[in-house]
């Protein structure tokens, strides 16, 4: 997923050159405005975090680019093509990484990736099933390109 703060500073096309490059395909995608319920579903794991009110807003702050892709081992290569969270962090130990380019810190770091096969399954289905999207009341505000 490309969050708020990527696709607001458009570095969407960067982003996918570079997806593209390290020889993923993108299988499926889709603009989505994620709405407070959504934001809160999709990261339940962290809600008793300090950071959790703060990272709900940033995730609806505006628009997300979706995307299903797929290589070998494809949850593995992608955490490593986007580096650690803290996009300060990664731009010492990682800086060829997404967030290290295009990230600004531990919260706005450009871009999410699935943490296993579980968390991909269940993140492909949050964004692309019809039946998700009206439970969980996702505001699709632009059409796939
Ligand atoms: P990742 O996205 O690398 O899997 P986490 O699952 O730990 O990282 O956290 C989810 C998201 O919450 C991060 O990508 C980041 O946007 C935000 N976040 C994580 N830790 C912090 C923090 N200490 N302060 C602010 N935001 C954070
Ligand atoms: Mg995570």
């Amino acid at each position: 997923m490309v969050k708020p703060d990527g696709v607001r500073a458009n570095h969407t096309d960067a982003i996918k050159e570079q997806i593209q490059a390290a020889s993923f395909a993108i299988i499926s995608q889709k603009w989505v405005h994620l709405n407070e319920s959504a934001a809160i579903a999709f990261y339940a794991e962290h809600s008793n975090r300090a950071f959790f009110p703060s990272l709900i807003d940033f995730m609806t702050s505006g628009p997300v680019l979706a995307m299903v892709l797929e290589k070998p081992n494809a949850v593995a290569e992608w955490r490593s093509l986007i580096g650690p969270t803290d996009s300060q962090e990664a731009r010492l130990d990682a800086p060829d990484s997404i967030r290290a380019r295009y990230g600004r810190d531990k919260q706005n770091n450009c871009v999410h990736g699935s943490d296993s096969q579980e968390a991909a399954a269940r993140e492909i289905s949050f964004f692309f099933d019809e039946y998700h999207q009206s439970e969980m009341k996702l505001d699709a505000k632009y059409d796939d390109e």
